[in-house]
């Protein structure tokens, strides 16, 4: 597989207008690090370029680009006593959202072809990783995958459930083949 190298620092966002485009990549403030551009913005004709962070106590964060510079931390220095962390699954799940996010909004994720290159989109409602983890919960196993019934449809509350990685692998070959049969290149 041929990779260009864009000229463009942020190639991914440049057809999300309206929003102010600032690489904050590695930067520190307070107890966050910049991670890496999530590739959406919030909901709204005004919406902000969401970037990934990461917490010096260890919890990962969503932070608007209008709010970097103001928030100093993941919540955690605002809360009494030690900083209360919401446990491994949610890291690991958020990672999960990340991914998920990045299949469709960034083309330089080798999975974006299969994804956001074909249409496939997030919801609005999980732009927002409470959103999706409220809707989603936490995986019921180690191994289970973030399936979508219908392969041709979005990440939304109605088309994806957790399914164990065997099954959905299984289910994401065969949707490949029936769309390489439809579709013949
Ligand atoms: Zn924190």
């Amino acid at each position: 597989m041929k990779t260009r190298k864009s000229k463009r620092p942020n190639p991914y966002l440049a057809d999300m207008p309206g929003s102010r485009w600032r690489d904050i990549g590695g930067l520190m403030h307070g107890r966050l690090t910049a991670i890496e551009p999530l590739g959406v913005k919030t909901p709204g004709p005004n919406g902000q370029h969401l970037w990934l962070c990461r917490c010096e106590c260890g919890q990962l964060k969503q932070v608007a680009i209008g709010d970097w510079g103001r928030i100093k931390s993941c919540g955690c220095l605002l809360m009494e006593g030690p900083p209360v962390t919401h446990g491994m699954s949610e890291t690991r799940i958020f990672w999960r959202w990340s991914n998920m996010l990045q299949r469709c909004a960034n083309p330089k994720h080798k999975a974006y072809p299969r994804y956001g290159g074909r249409g496939i989109k997030v919801c609005e409602r999980w732009l927002t990783f409470e959103n999706f983890y409220a809707d989603m919960g936490d995986p019921p196993g180690p191994d289970a995958e973030l399936d979508r019934e219908d392969n041709d449809l979005g990440y939304n509350p109605d088309n994806v459930r957790w399914l164990p990685k065997a099954e959905h692998m299984q289910k994401t070959h065969a949707d490949r083949r029936a769309r390489k049969a439809r579709e013949p290149s």
